[in-house]
């Protein structure tokens, strides 16, 4: 005997309390993960299936086609007929139904008297008598009947709110289920604890809230998500679910975007017209419009005495660097110090040249700090950096992984930020923890974040958008070419390096091993499913057999160098350095170059095994050429007969442009996987999925920043309920410690 239940029902009543489930079920649910009654509402379906609608036999219609379910009491084999046939009798409750399967004997193998049996098909009168018939009916063998009790066959309670009166036709959710317990069993559980919770789920909002945005009541809600009358009635519960999600997401982002301008004070970092004219005097170029335009926004910003954070988004090559350098002048003409974050050694150190060539013979102390260096000139950075000797230091993470104490920091620029997570950011703050100020944020990124992703991962930044290239770019051309091929690509490179271009060629591998994924999990594995790639394309190339095979071969008597991420810095250092003076004229690197590196001399990029990478990075990748005048040219060298892949890569032989790309990239491989799903905040997302909710995510994000600004925090009480779930979601990770 299962014990009486509380007294009070609530969803916090275990599940084994609940009658029609019990401890066995209950045990099974909450190894998956529900185990109050609030939990197992909160598991939804992943899809609803659809069923037929079912008619008693007595009143099927003839000339249409239908469905019937029934037991066999009778069947016949006419072999000697004309056409062979054999025949079955269906009864159920109400009437019979004749079945007949011309030249289609194997029915007879499982449809035998007693069997029952779902059967579908166009009911027509029977030549005899005045019953119906189906000719060559589909059917399905149903399991016999279970006896009393058996949970499957239970009935659904008969509340109204949950059983459709008309049910056509049905719609049955299907539930992440796992061995220890199936979707129909955990259906069976909903239904059974269903009636007394849905009663006791509170809605955070207000009914002119919902009636404003058009959403049900989260009851009906989840009413609807387990036990659908029809189609609309899921969309209108998979709509009010997903737009609970995003905007709890973009509510938390909103509330402490606004505490961050309200609480902590930024140095404000003015811009005078001496300042902006003796920056663009160090700069050896006109700056775009585009430049100037997300300039001015960041000045605006930084201005104030609040901490500025602010994304940068500009595709490959728009000349994002320059733009970061102006606002870190900034910092330093107000005698402050910033810091320019890149996600790789090789990065951080071009910018630390680069910038260093621009303010060369200026009074600004600029500093490079990441791990490889040696360690006395790790320390001895450092100690500048604390004490305040460095106006303009260029690092890896390094420099919040060993939270470098940095008392004079202004403004924090993190370069490639799809490279970072927002833990990252988050970090970067807590660097100048017990400093009085906090610095301005600025991250940039060589797109690629579809726009609508911009939103829900960033939310809590302004977005500035660099969207034209510097002028004088000629446009790269891209070819897919099979790996048969090779021999002529080389040869193009070749020819291409006798008029004095230099080229890149990235292969997946340092060595053996690939360090290089791509992982599909749309489900469409093109390795998976493209017939088997000849033995030679499916072994990746290494850096160094690549190197020794084209030396030895097509480019015979060119100097090739090496390139990837586990030289030590000395040789990548040289390695960069022969490269961009033309020592070497062919770089054969692993994805280390992805990011940043600028050669304007470089117009040919091949790519080896091509498949072997997301289309985000072969953009980034494509982006290292074209960055001077010469016409580029990227090579995606792909397997043999793989149609899939080669469809992929097509994507980018016809469009060069980077958020075009992405959400293609965002198509094939979903979101979690496009940013890592904990640095998204998109693992709390069951509902919410992309392109389908684009809009939704704009609706969301406004109610969200409105709700926001009229209580920023969530201390009326219209926000009690909502406050709460808040901060059960998201509480750890948007930090809202200060409205807790
Ligand atoms: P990204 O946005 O990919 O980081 P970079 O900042 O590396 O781009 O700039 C790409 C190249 O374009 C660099 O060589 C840079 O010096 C050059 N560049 C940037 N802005 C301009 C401009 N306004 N005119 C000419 N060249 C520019
Ligand atoms: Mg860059």
């Amino acid at each position: 005997m299962p014990p009486a239940p509380p007294a009070r029902p609530s969803l916090a009543t275990p599940l084994h309390l609940i009658k029609g489930i019990g401890p066995r079920r209950a045990a099974a649910l909450a190894q998956l993960g529900p185990k109050n009654v609030g939990q197992l509402v909160a598991w939804l379906p992943h899809r609803h299936e659809r069923h037929e609608p079912l008619t008693p036999i007595a009143l099927l219609v003839p000339g249409a086609i239908v469905t019937a379910t029934g037991t066999v009491t009778a069947t016949r084999v006419a072999l000697r007929a004309r056409t062979p046939r054999f025949q079955a009798v269906l009864v159920d409750d109400s009437g019979r139904l004749d079945l007949i399967w011309y030249n289609a004997l194997y029915a007879r193998e499982s449809v035998r008297p007693g069997v029952r049996l779902r059967v579908t098909g166009k009911a027509t009168k029977a030549p005899k008598g005045a019953g119906l018939q189906i000719a060559n009916p589909q059917f399905a063998l149903l399991p016999p009947p279970e006896p009393a009790g058996a949970i499957d066959d239970e009935p659904p309670p008969s509340s109204p709110t949950l059983v459709p009166s008309v049910p056509t036709p049905t719609w049955a959710p299907v539930y992440p289920a796992a061995a220890s317990i199936s979707s129909r069993h955990i259906a069976h559980c909903l239904r059974a604890a269903l009636p007394m919770a849905l009663p006791l789920i509170e809605d955070h909002f207000p009914p002119d809230f919902r009636a404003l945005h058009g959403l049900p009541e989260l009851r009906d809600a989840y009413a609807s998500i387990h036990a659908p009358a029809d189609e609309p009635a899921i969309a209108a519960a998979t709509r009010r679910l997903a737009f609970d999600e995003l905007f709890l997401l973009q509510l938390g982002m909103a509330i402490k975007r606004l505490h961050r301008l309200r609480d902590r004070p930024a140095p404000a970092l003015p811009c005078t017209p001496t300042i902006d004219a003796k920056v663009r005097a160090r700069i050896p170029f006109q700056l775009t419009p585009a430049q100037n335009r997300v300039i001015a926004e960041i000045t605006a910003d930084l201005a104030k005495p609040q901490p500025a954070s602010r994304l940068i988004q500009g595709d490959v090559g728009s000349g994002k660097t320059v733009v970061a350098l102006y606002a870190m002048l900034l910092a330093v003409a107000a005698r402050r110090s910033a810091a320019l974050m890149a996600p790789t050694e090789i990065l951080a150190e071009q910018h630390h040249r680069t910038i260093s060539a621009w303010l060369k013979g200026s009074s600004v102390r600029v500093g490079l700090l990441h791990a490889s260096l040696p360690r006395a000139q790790i320390r001895d950075v450092r100690q500048r950096l604390a004490g305040g000797q460095i106006d303009l230091v260029i690092g890896t993470h390094s420099l919040i992984v060993a939270r470098t104490a940095m008392p004079n920091l202004a403004l924090a620029v993190i370069d490639e930020q799809h490279r970072f997570g927002v833990h990252q950011r988050a970090a970067l703050r807590a660097i100048t923890d017990g400093v009085p100020t906090t610095p301005h944020v600025l991250v940039m990124t060589a797109t690629p974040i579809p726009r609508t992703l911009a939103l829900t991962l960033f939310g809590d930044l302004d977005v500035s958008t660099i969207d034209a290239l510097p002028p004088g770019r000629t446009p790269i051309t891209t070819r897919v070419v099979p790996a048969s091929q090779r021999t002529q690509v080389y040869g193009f490179v070749r020819a291409r390096l006798e008029k004095g271009h230099r080229a890149f060629v990235v292969v997946p591998a340092i060595d053996a091993q690939p360090t290089t994924h791509f992982r599909d999990t749309s489900g469409a594995g093109h390795a998976a499913v493209g017939p088997t790639p000849p033995a030679e394309a499916a072994k990746p190339r290494s850096v160094h057999e690549l190197a020794q095979e084209l030396t030895d071969g097509p480019l015979a008597g060119v100097r090739v160098g090496v390139m990837h991420g586990r030289l030590p810095p000395a040789e990548r250092q040289a390695a960069m350095d022969d490269f961009r003076s033309g020592r070497t004229r062919v770089l054969v690197a692993t994805t280390v170059i992805e990011v940043g590196v600028d050669v304007p001399e470089a117009s040919v990029i091949v790519i080896e095994d091509a498949d072997r990478f997301g289309l985000a990075q072969l953009h980034q990748l494509r982006g290292r050429v074209g960055r001077g005048s010469l016409p580029s040219v990227c090579v995606l060298i792909s397997p043999e007969n793989d149609a899939l892949s080669n469809d992929r890569l097509l994507t980018l032989a016809q469009t060069s442009d980077g958020f075009r790309v992405a959400e293609k990239d965002l198509e094939l491989r979903g979101f979690g996987d496009f940013f890592g799903e904990k640095q998204s905040g998109s693992s709390h997302f069951r509902v919410v999925s992309f392109p389908r909710d684009g809009d939704l995510l704009q609706l969301a994000r406004r109610a969200a920043q409105h709700w926001a600004d009229q209580s920023p925090s969530l201390d009326q009480p219209r926000d009690a309920l909502l406050r709460k779930r808040l901060l059960k979601l998201y509480g750890e990770w948007v930090r809202l410690g200060d409205i807790a």
